[in-house]
């Protein structure tokens, strides 16, 4: 019941053998905010940037994006946020940035515009690290990157940025940052992404889309849009594998997050941290508090050597079900 949900709040998300898995929240309202912190969220493991954007008729200024950057790094401390550059483009368009394309999906999106267009990227980037000065809760994600070129410019500028931050008296160290992994590409590059960075993040809503060739928005093929799609729970397992092979966090931050089975695939997986919509964390913290995280990695174990994702589907019902 709700009430059972709403008891929830102030206990930790913790397995029956005591491991603790932190749930996190996706924002871009300041309405979200509040939400997220009565359903008691540990952090914010995506900041949607591109929501402030979408609803002004330009571009906001520095300072701007500075009052912005502040109420919501305020609002949480001292949680941390994670704070994702501009991703425009794809299904996201800004009414005083039209991009048109025939396959805006395979376009200009995410950080091909940024770095195309660095004025943006700069002073974006440097909203945030005035925001989070005397603070320190800031964390910054780069979506859509696809090779290490990509990320080896931003974090580039990112360090320019802080140069110049530093000498207008912003005393904050470099943030933690991190890259989503939602091209495909970046799954086998996974390990050389983690080298250059603190931390992965995956983004299952675009990496389901990239991976099946479906388009998460077309109902007429939302039949194919499979998140336990056994490639997509590889691509999952693998990404994990090699965020831990070279000692960095791994979270998820795609819808998949906020399903309770599947959160208990991702315990067992090894991911640190989940990142959801603040509706969805009561019922998944629910999910993760009745099971055992060594019988998840059993259940995993079986899982992955399953074909077909509706019997992954049927064999994870049937698991929770019994645990209740
Ligand atoms: C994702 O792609 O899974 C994601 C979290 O980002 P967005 O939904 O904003 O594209
Ligand atoms: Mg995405």
């Amino acid at each position: 019941t709700n009430r059972d949900l709403e008891s929830l709040r102030d206990k930790p998300c913790e397995t029956l053998d005591g491991f603790r898995l932190p749930l996190w929240v996706n924002t871009g309202l300041m309405a979200d905010v509040t939400r997220s912190l009565e359903q008691g969220a540990e952090g914010v493991g995506l900041y949607r940037t591109e929501v402030p954007f979408l609803l002004r008729e330009r571009f906001p200024s520095e300072e701007e994006q500075r009052q912005i950057y502040r109420n919501q790094l305020e609002a949480f401390a001292p949680r941390p946020v994670t704070m994702r550059t501009l991703d425009v483009g794809g299904d996201k368009a800004l009414p005083y940035f039209p991009i048109e394309e025939d396959n805006p999906f395979l376009g200009w999106r995410g950080i091909r515009v940024t770095l195309d267009h660095p004025e943006i990227f700069l002073s974006q980037v440097r909203a945030m690290l005035k925001a989070n000065d005397g603070l320190d809760n800031l964390r910054i994600m780069l979506p859509m990157v696809s090779n290490v070129s990509e990320l080896d410019e931003a974090l580039s500028l990112i360090h320019r940025c802080h140069r110049e931050v530093q000498q207008e008296g912003v005393s904050s160290a470099l943030p933690p940052i991190g890259v989503m992994v939602e091209v495909p590409a970046a799954v086998y590059q996974a390990r050389a992404l983690a080298r250059r960075v603190d931390f992965l993040s995956v983004g299952s809503n675009d990496l389901t889309q990239y991976l099946l060739a479906v388009d998460r928005n077309n109902s007429r093929v939302a039949d194919l849009y499979h998140s336990f799609h056994p490639a997509v729970l590889q691509a999952l397992h693998h990404v994990a594998a090699a965020a831990r092979g070279e000692g960095k966090q791994v979270s998820i931050c795609g819808e998949l997050a906020g399903d309770p089975l599947a959160a208990v695939l991702l315990l067992a997986m090894g991911y640190d941290v989940l990142s959801m919509n603040a509706t969805s964390l009561p019922r998944v913290k629910k999910a993760l508090r009745s099971v055992n995280r060594t019988e998840s990695a059993a259940l995993l174990e079986e899982i992955m050597a399953l074909e077909d994702g509706n019997a992954i589907h049927r064999r994870l019902e049937s698991a929770l079900v019994q645990r209740g």
